[in-house]
């Protein structure tokens, strides 16, 4: 890849198609594919991740919030959108952008009706979420009645799809509690048949229930992680490509003697004579203070730096004693050699948080298309 002339967040296209291309090897051909592009697509670049998704004939994208719906269609996106967590103050503009609405409690719905019966609305496409054991958000079983009444004898809405979400796909020990929850939601849906007289699109599985419970594809499946390169399962990581890889550079080095201190508060005490780095990089990019203290390390010239002391808002200090470097040499933080896996566990958090934290500061550089 490119070397960079500042902190630079890479995305890598053919990284993505790959990833794609190996969820859908997961599935049953007809099973339909939901994109996951909320936050930025995990931190990435929404709109350029989602026109690639596009051409590769993605079924269906969910963001969370009106506004990404909002910010996909002004880029000409086309595809249906999901809006997994809606507010009624939005509910205009959703039905202006065509956004399809999760409608996850009595409340949303009785207010989404409003909206769509005074926009004149016939048959407008509404997911209903179903409340299997996440405790987030959703309905309950019993709602369903309350639901059909609601819509009973009215026609501004159809349902297109009722889903639910899995709080512990991922972990091998929770395999009971999951398989509850599945069943909970096939006994859910058999009662929505017997109510409404028809089966609307089903969907349970994130990334990491696509590869673990694959006999609950149902019609659709919502992937989001995996897309970006991260499978929750070393295993799983070694097939799949990371999209993002967060690059900066050195801006300064230091030769340091026997305690001296680095960085603010002094947190950081050298034992010997130490040489450091400076990095154009602090927590106003996203990388939080807990990264710092030598709990998470970057690469230079292929080998491990610690981040040490306190991480600044716009600067990070390393330790490179013994590497051989210069000021402008480039300095990989995440990505293709540091998994953002890896690097996120020194801090005691996932990839999808580095992932997303990484903040709009930061340049984005498309490399491969
Ligand atoms: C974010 C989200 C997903 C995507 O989950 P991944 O683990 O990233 O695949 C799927 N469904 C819902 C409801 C979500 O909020």
């Amino acid at each position: 890849m490119d070397k960079v002339g500042e902190t630079t967040l890479q995305i890598d296209l053919n990284a993505l198609e790959h990833n794609y291309r190996y969820l859908k090897s997961k599935i049953n051909p007809k099973t339909k594919f939901m994109a996951v592009v909320k936050a930025f697509a995990y931190g990435s670049d929404m709109v350029t991740i989602a026109k690639k998704l596009e051409a590769l004939q993605v079924d269906y994208f969910a963001v969370a919030y009106v506004k990404e719906g909002v910010l996909l269609r002004d880029a000409g996106i086309e595809t249906p959108i999901l809006v997994l967590h809606p507010q009624p103050v939005n509910f205009e503009e959703l039905i202006d952008r065509c956004l399809e609405p999760s409608i996850y409690s009595p409340n949303i719905l009785k207010q989404f009706l409003e909206v769509a019966q005074k926009k004149q609305q016939k048959g407008y496409p509404v997911h209903v979420k179903f409340n299997t054991g996440l405790n987030r958000l959703g309905f309950w079983e019993n709602d369903i009645d309350f639901i059909s009444k609601q819509l009973e004898e009215r026609h501004e809405l159809k349902i297109v799809s009722i889903f639910s979400h899995l709080a512990a796909s991922e972990d091998a020990n929770e395999k009971e509690f999951t398989q509850n929850q599945i069943a909970a939601f096939d006994k859910i849906t058999g009662e929505f048949e017997e109510k409404f007289g028809y089966t609307p699109m089903r969907h349970i599985l994130n990334t990491s229930g696509i590869l673990n419970y694959d006999e609950a594809q149902f019609e659709m499946v919502r992937s989001g992680i995996g897309l970006y390169g991260y499978g929750n399962d070393k295993a799983i990581d070694s097939q799949l490509k990371p999209v993002a890889t967060l690059k900066t550079i050195i801006s300064q080095i230091h030769k340091i003697e026997p305690n001296e201190t680095v960085g603010y508060n002094r947190a950081y005490t050298s034992a010997g004579y130490r040489q450091t780095a400076t990095l154009p990089l602090g927590h106003a990019d996203g990388i939080g203070r807990q990264y710092g203290n030598g709990n998470s390390f970057v690469v230079v010239q292929g080998k491990k730096a610690p981040i040490i002391g306190n991480v600044c808002m716009d600067m990070i200090m390393i330790d490179v004693t013994g590497i051989e470097c210069k000021e402008g040499d480039e300095v990989l933080v995440f990505g293709s050699e540091n998994s953002a896996e890896t690097f996120a566990s020194g801090a005691n958090t996932i990839s999808y948080e580095i992932l997303t934290a990484i903040s709009q500061r930061v340049k984005r550089e498309i490399v491969s298309y």
